[in-house]
């Protein structure tokens, strides 16, 4: 339950800190990158507390890390590579 109220207070935080100005909609962009778990249908359980993310689900993947990453160099794209990163990090603080 903490780990999933990580995902909503983190973002939160950083659109509040970084994007003063519009930051419900910086948090809401954030918060949507969210739809990455689509990948938790393929697995089977959906969700185990247990298991770690990374490495495991296919959108999950290290190897995706540096596009995510690169999805921020656009100012277009850059919420959305920002929140794929902080939901990549917050689940990986599972597999520490
Ligand atoms: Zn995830």
């Amino acid at each position: 339950m903490f780990h999933i109220l990580l995902h909503v207070l983190v973002p939160l935080l950083v659109a509040v800190l970084f994007y003063r100005d519009k930051w419900f909609k910086a948090m809401l962009i954030m918060l949507l990158t969210m739809l990455v778990d689509v990948d938790h249908l393929w697995a089977d359980p959906i969700y185990d507390p247990e298991r770690c993310s990374i490495g495991f689900h296919p959108l999950h993947h290290p190897g995706l890390l540096p596009i995510y990453a690169l999805l921020m160099v656009h100012p277009k794209t850059r919420l959305v590579g920002l929140g794929l990163l902080i939901h990549m990090v917050l689940d990986g603080l599972d597999c520490l």
